[in-house]
């Protein structure tokens, strides 16, 4: 058996690894790299369009697109397999987004052990900030690798990522370590988030809040503040969509029909895909206007979006909005027309990656044999953190196991 990590052993974003024997090629994860856009494509024989299919199944951890970008290239003879919120989200919600070739793709929905050749696939759930992730545990002739994807043990689904510190005898953990760059971060949990994102609409003044529609956590967190604050939750046609197709996961994930929610129509790139696929007159009922939230501003929390934000902010005082910015911040630098907020912004977030101290602890209750560092800058501090022996792969290094 072997391992390759074609990307992700000295960076985050565009994880590949693959794992394969004399007659199995097996992929988990197919992602784009956050910011290196000339060196997208992966050197890797038998997966494209045009090469013939040499690879057995294709599995992917979750809907960030720095861990499936790249499936938009694959032959599509080739198996994929992933949940089925994830399956959603790659078919569905990345065709709204303009980014066509994603629903092409060939689709499974994993949910019991699979079996490949002489390989065994154990999918196995876990808490991230997209909705449906998986870590995958393989098995090949008593050996077993644990390959963790994005994972953390603060969000609401904690116990997915806890359960998964159960499983035994593990030979290879190939370990996420994002947060391994970030040493003083607060160990913020998503309730703590909630708390605060509570105590900032506790206010009259018309609340802004910014986060991305695909992280369920946070919706849940900022819906449920509004239960708490008796506002109304104003969102675009896009995260009504997105919501759709979180339904799968359980039937106590906030729709767009239900009370408290009303929809801005704003027009803009998304909106416009959603009217061509028929999907947005279904939203019509709940519509809302920029007049009917400014006439009573302390009744609504908007989730923004550049076409609502844009019109309110060019009629209203900004002295009377607090705006809760609750994403990472690296992205706040962008967007010029939040410029004039800038100084009264909130920042409310936690990371959807593990803390060091709960990935010490995961790694107590494994008891790995190795690690294998991944999606990590810093590969090297592992073996400060870790009890385990540490093996620091190169892209595209072959590692016998
Ligand atoms: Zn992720």
């Amino acid at each position: 058996m072997q391992l390759i990590i074609h990307r992700g052993t000295h960076e985050i974003g565009g994880s590949c690894v693959e794992v394969r024997d004399e007659s199995t090629r097996l992929l988990f994860d197919l992602g784009l790299p956050l910011d290196d856009r000339e060196n997208i494509k992966l050197n890797i024989n038998g997966l494209y369009k045009n090469d013939k299919p040499e690879i057995d199944g294709i599995f992917i951890t979750h809907s960030h697109p720095d861990h499936y970008g790249l499936l938009s290239s694959v032959n599509s003879e080739i198996h994929v397999y992933t949940s089925k919120t994830t399956a959603n989200i790659i078919k569905n919600v990345s065709k709204i987004k303009g980014e066509n070739n994603y629903p092409d793709s060939n689709l499974s929905i994993i949910e019991n052990p699979v079996n490949i050749g002489d390989f065994t696939i154990i999918p196995h759930k876990v808490d991230h900030s997209a909705g449906g992730s998986l870590a995958f545990e393989i098995i090949r002739s008593g050996k077993k690798i644990l390959y963790t994807g994005d994972l953390r043990f603060h969000g609401r689904t904690s116990y997915l990522s806890r359960n998964l510190a159960k499983i035994k005898n593990v030979d290879y953990l190939i370990m996420e370590g994002s947060t391994l760059g970030r040493p003083n971060q607060k160990l913020k949990t998503e309730d703590d988030v909630f708390d605060e994102i509570t105590n900032a609409f506790t206010t009259n003044k018309l609340c802004f809040v910014n986060f991305s529609s695909q992280n369920l956590d946070r919706f849940i967190s900022v819906y449920k503040a509004c239960l708490r604050t008796k506002k109304s939750l104003v969102i675009d046609p896009y995260t009504c969509f997105v919501l759709e197709n979180f339904k799968d996961i359980s039937k106590n994930i906030p729709q767009w029909n239900w009370n408290n929610i009303r929809v801005y129509f704003g027009g803009g790139k998304h909106t416009k895909n959603l009217a061509d696929s028929g999907k947005l007159f279904t939203y019509k009922n709940k519509k809302i206007s920029a007049e009917e939230i400014l006439s009573n501003p302390e009744k609504y929390v908007v989730k923004t979006a550049k076409a609502i934000c844009k019109k309110i902010l060019s009629r209203y005082d900004i002295s009377k909005i607090e705006y809760i910015y609750s994403m990472w911040s690296g992205y706040l630098d962008n967007p010029s027309y939040l410029a004039i907020l800038k100084p009264q912004i909130k920042h409310i977030h936690t990371s959807g990656h593990a803390y060091i101290r709960d990935l010490q602890e995961f790694v107590q209750k494994i008891e790995p044999k190795v690690i294998i560092p991944i999606h990590t800058e810093m590969p090297q501090k592992y073996s400060q953190l870790y009890d385990a022996k540490i093996k620091i792969l190169k892209n595209g290094e072959i590692l016998n196991l």
